[in-house]
């Protein structure tokens, strides 16, 4: 069966829309983007025109790419302390002569709704709950609720260790009572490992799952997204070879790329509660 990322996000986006309608709140999303880089542009316009649609209002601040690091953090500062302002985001990735670091450290964690903060993170990993949670890894476990696929005691294998997916993927299937592997590129028998799991997650970024790994009844779910040699959008798993075999698999597009959007939206949406004025 194939896990329709496509379908289940835009119920999500549709309940979210009526949703804010229904309240008559306006959420405030702020975006900063610095340089020029064509795939950060495409993806913060792509979030702002999702959050629009929901009725969620976006603003966009827009630095050249030799931005001096003060800059940013100021700006980020004054966002903090934006009353009208909900949630921030800071597309990724930024110069390397911006501190990565500093420009985490200074989102307030109310407002940090890509989970990057320390607070945030700390919290995931320490069982309290976090103001949101890292929006892929919570986008993989909206769709595996939306068809009921259990959880609880479940052998989980995830593969990639990033901060945003691999690692908070693996710490909330964990929270969820699941055992989890979380392999990466020195991980040895990577193929015996997936072979014993219910539930493989792939976060990648090159073709990894083959046939020969995956065991019958399992759940696969491809976060890698890039382009093959022919230009088009592909994923970690052998999506032909693999799905005939296994009882749930999402694919590539159309899988985790849209469900990461809404769940984005789900936490933008909370963060109008995480910053309500207290009366
Ligand atoms: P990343 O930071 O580059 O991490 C990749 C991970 O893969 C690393 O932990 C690396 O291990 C591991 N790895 C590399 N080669 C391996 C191998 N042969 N065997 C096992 N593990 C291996 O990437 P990311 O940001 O997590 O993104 C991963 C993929 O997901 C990319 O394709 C990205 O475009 C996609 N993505 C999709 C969405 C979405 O919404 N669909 C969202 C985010 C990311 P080491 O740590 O040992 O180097």
């Amino acid at each position: 069966m194939i896990l329709d990322g496509k379908a289940v996000a835009a119920q999500i986006i549709e309940s979210l829309k009526q949703d804010l309608a229904k309240k008559n709140i306006s959420p405030v999303l702020a975006v900063i983007l610095i340089g020029d880089d064509p795939a950060s542009r495409v993806y913060v316009r792509n979030k702002q025109k999702k959050a629009e649609y929901i009725g969620i209002k976006s603003q966009l601040f827009e630095y050249p790419i030799d931005v001096e690091e003060a800059v940013i953090l100021d700006k980020i500062h004054q966002l903090n302390n934006d009353e009208n302002v909900t949630a921030i985001l800071v597309q990724m990735p930024i110069p390397k002569h911006i501190s990565r670091e500093k420009v985490i450290c200074a989102i307030d964690p109310k407002k940090d709704v890509d989970c990057f903060t320390p607070e945030n993170v700390g919290r995931l990993c320490i069982g309290i709950k976090p103001y949101y949670y890292p929006a892929t890894p919570q986008g993989v476990l909206m769709l595996l609720d939306s068809y009921n696929i259990p959880i609880d005691g479940k052998s989980a294998v995830v593969i990639g260790r990033s901060n945003i997916v691999g690692k908070p993927m693996a710490q909330m299937l964990l929270n969820r009572n699941a055992t989890v592997t979380l392999c990466h590129s020195h991980t040895a028998n990577l193929d015996e490992i997936i072979k014993t799991a219910d539930i493989v997650i792939s976060a990648v970024g090159k073709k990894i799952v083959r046939c020969k790994m995956v065991s019958k009844k399992s759940v696969i779910v491809d976060v890698g997204i890039y382009k093959d040699s022919n230009g088009n959008l592909t994923g970690d798993v052998d999506f032909n070879e693999v799905a005939p075999l296994v009882d749930f698999i999402s694919p590539v597009p159309g899988g985790v790329g849209p469900m990461t959007i809404a769940s984005l939206m789900v936490n933008v949406v909370k963060s109008y509660d995480a910053n309500k004025p207290v009366s």
